[in-house]
């Protein structure tokens, strides 16, 4: 008589392996420029009291297309129309209807980009610097919850609808109860407050 006997598994030890890899990635904070891959941005999400902050650093190409300087008309249109759908924040960052969060501000900024074409009024830095050839944009998204313990998601879904060069958000989140990593990919991207 055959006895087929297999061996207890030990792949169980292995599986564990790749979270920890991503949880270390995801705690970086050097302090250094973080590396700009086309493709992936970084959002950084903090709940305190009643106030929710988003800050999306991303390269400029994942927004509008391009990282150079804006000097066609379509170029600018491209740009104009980008920062319209990023300030349309209750589209592109949505909350629990029960939270009663309300879009407080938005800042935008990118060094190869006039702040005038992103819709800002007040000017920082009126000029747009000459680069490498890479730009960034980082946006600052603020919004109010009336009640804010019953935030338990954001969903950014619409971030990637609108702008189809994202194929990665890193995000890390704070909150008075918890400091998390996530990553948001196409057709899953909700984070997770509570
Ligand atoms: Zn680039």
């Amino acid at each position: 008589m055959s006895r087929l006997s297999v061996l207890p598994l030990i792949l169980s030890s292995l599986a564990c392996l790749p979270a920890s890899v991503l949880a270390a990635d995801g705690h970086d904070h050097h302090g250094n420029h973080p590396a700009h891959v086309h493709g992936v941005g970084k959002l950084d999400v903090a709940l305190e009291g009643n106030t929710l902050t988003l800050h999306l650093d991303t390269p400029l190409i994942n927004v509008v297309g391009f990282e150079h300087a804006a000097t066609t008309t379509r170029d600018k249109d491209t740009v104009e129309a980008a920062a319209k759908m990023l300030r349309d924040v209750s589209r592109i960052f949505v909350t629990d209807p029960a939270a009663q969060c309300k879009p407080a501000e938005v800042q935008l900024e990118s060094a190869a980009l006039p702040p005038a074409l992103l819709g800002e009024k007040a000017v920082s830095n009126p000029e747009a610097a000459p680069n490498d050839g890479h730009a960034d944009l980082d946006g600052d998204f603020t919004l109010v919850c009336a009640s804010p313990g019953a935030l338990n998601t954001v969903d950014a879904s619409g971030l990637f609808s609108a702008f189809p060069g994202f194929q990665r958000i890193d995000v890390q989140l704070a909150t008075p109860k918890k400091q998390a990593a996530a990553q948001l990919v196409p057709g899953s991207a909700l984070i997770p407050i509570n």
